[in-house]
């Protein structure tokens, strides 16, 4: 129990140092594509600031 600062891989992109883009399909954006999908782009996790993990 000595190592109380060991970094764990980030919870929010396990480790990946970015969030997957993902699409998503929604009525709301009828009309506004072309097919009611809009996707995100792959961007640096907020919660590790793109480091893959977090200090704990
Ligand atoms: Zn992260």
């Amino acid at each position: 129990m000595a190592d109380e600062k060991k970094k764990s891989a980030c919870p929010t992109c396990m480790g990946n140092k970015v969030i997957a883009g993902v699409c998503e399909t929604s009525g709301e954006w009828q009309g506004k594509t072309e097919d009611g999908q809009v996707c995100t782009p792959d961007q640096k996790c907020p919660t590790c600031k793109g480091k893959g993990y977090v200090e704990g």
